[in-house]
């Protein structure tokens, strides 16, 4: 939906930006080298690409293809209705509107609910099994949220929320819990899981560690017959007024956060409730809940891992989440500077398109410059993605998200009164990419993650320090 502009007018236009050479004009980039050696026009010959598609090339076939798919799926499903999940009325716990239920259910279908194992376990295909699944969840929360960051993170938090099952690497609790999850969401069903760390009295604290020493679990585990008893209470959860179930770390009765152990709970349990879900500033199409846990049993065989395993595996998932949340980022960005490239062509000041300003040029010239930065970030952190490590997962969230929104604001400093507006879609895009430098430790905290990942070396005297 775009607001009525000053049309630039179509017919007697330039057809090419004031200042600038016609494409057709013998100095023009891209042709003049028509007359030189065939050697020369080898190597100096380039194609004429779109702003973002020129990595495809370089993507292996399968990663490309899941890239394409991806962004079929959100220009078709996510995109329509982004506006509406965005300024629809807050849902008390328990409701949900009916255009994200129907968003959920054909992401099932698809299999975007599903794609970290492969079939027959997951619908991820095998062909893209040669790369870690960081790479797919990468490209594929980039499309996602360039249509909408509110249904991205609906999407994306159900496999925060898998991921530590996944790396506990338990294959009997992968084929009893996880296979179960994915059958139901792959025939419309959508069972999502939430991933339970935030407490209300820990949040950075429990993500990194920082303070952790004298924190007050939250969540507490006591000892019962067959199992354990959860009391306490979780906020800020993504999806967790509407997921069936939730990985929950919690401490052991009498003992402090080094016993944190992760629970896979049911959330049909008795005891288990959703408190209340917060109306937050963006991403609204995700709920943000507050689980209040009161006697919840879980028998011994839920426990994920192993028994005081919690603080380690909620490491390694956020380690194997971070880069993908900067991927979010770099969606973000895409938008807001496809947004302002729009508007520019699109609204004339002073009888010319805005484009044909060169101060407008020199604009957009960086903020495409700063989103293909970041998306080279992101894949410059994530090739070790394999054995995904704080210090790059860290270092890629924050910077990509603290850059994300430079250039949103830049959209907004471009379309002037109309980038306060609904309609042009940069303000909805600029709330939701603030919740980026919060959720996953703030980026303050992720900095001092990557510091605390490096200390060793940094302090090493003999070393050199190698970036
Ligand atoms: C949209 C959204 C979705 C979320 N989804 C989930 C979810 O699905 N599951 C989940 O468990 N949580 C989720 N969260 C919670 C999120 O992870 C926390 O909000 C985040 O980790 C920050 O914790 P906090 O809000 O408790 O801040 P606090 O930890 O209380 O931090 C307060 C301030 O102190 C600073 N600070 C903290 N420690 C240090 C330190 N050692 N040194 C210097 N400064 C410090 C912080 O940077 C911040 O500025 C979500 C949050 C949002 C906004």
């Amino acid at each position: 939906m775009s607001a009525p502009l000053n049309r630039a007018p179509s017919s007697g236009a330039p057809s090419h930006l004031d200042g600038h050479l016609p494409a057709d004009h013998a100095l023009s980039p891209q042709w003049q080298y028509r007359d030189f050696s065939l050697v020369g026009r080898f190597l100096s010959d380039y194609p004429v690409q779109d702003l973002w598609d020129t990595d495809f090339a370089r993507l292996p076939a399968s990663l490309a293809r899941q890239r394409r798919r991806a962004r079929t799926f959100a220009e078709q499903y996510l995109a329509p209705v982004a506006d509406e999940l965005d300024l629809a009325a807050h849902l008390p716990p328990g409701e949900c509107h009916p255009a994200a239920v129907a968003v959920l259910r054909e992401a099932g279908r698809q299999g975007w609910l599903s794609y970290f194992l492969p079939r027959p376990l997951g619908s991820m295909p095998w062909s893209t099994l040669r790369y870690p699944a960081i790479w797919q969840c990468s490209l594929i929360v980039e499309e996602f949220g360039r249509a909408c960051g509110g249904l991205m993170l609906l999407l994306s938090a159900h496999h925060l929320g898998a991921m530590p099952l996944l790396l506990s690497g338990n294959a009997r609790h992968i084929v009893r819990h996880l296979l179960p999850v994915y059958r139901s969401c792959e025939r419309g069903d959508p069972h999502l899981v939430a991933f339970a760390i935030t407490e209300p009295g820990a949040g950075s604290d429990a993500e990194d560690g920082h303070g952790a020493a004298t924190l007050q679990p939250g969540v507490v585990a006591t000892p019962t017959a067959g199992g354990w008893l959860l009391n306490g209470r979780k906020c800020y959860i993504s999806g967790g007024d509407l997921s069936k179930s939730a990985t929950v770390f919690a401490a052991l009765q009498g003992e402090g956060m080094a016993s944190w152990t992760c629970f896979y709970v049911d959330c049909a349990s008795p005891g288990f409730r959703v408190a209340r879900t917060e109306l937050k500033m963006g991403m609204r199409a995700s709920g943000a809940a507050e689980l209040e846990l009161t006697d919840v049993f879980v028998p011994h065989d839920r426990i994920v891992g192993a028994l005081r395993q919690g603080w380690a595996l909620n490491r390694a998932t956020l380690n194997a989440s971070r880069i993908p949340v900067a991927s979010m980022a770099v969606g973000f960005a895409r938008a807001a500077t496809e947004t302002a490239l729009e508007f520019a062509r699109r609204y004339t000041l002073g009888g010319k398109a805005l484009i044909h300003y060169q101060d407008v040029q020199l604009h957009l010239a960086t903020m495409v410059a700063e989103t293909r930065a970041l998306r080279s970030l992101v894949w410059q952190e994530a090739r070790a993605a394999w054995q995904p490590r704080q210090l790059h997962a860290s270092l890629a969230k924050f910077h990509a998200t603290d850059r994300a929104q430079l250039v949103c604001e830049m959209a907004m400093d471009l379309l002037a009164d109309h980038g306060g507006l609904h309609e042009q879609r940069v303000e909805k895009i600029f709330r939701d990419v603030r919740l980026t430098r919060i959720f996953e430790g703030t980026n303050q905290v992720n900095r001092l993650s990557m510091m605390e990942d490096w200390q060793a070396q940094l302090l090493n005297g003999d070393q050199p320090v190698g970036v």
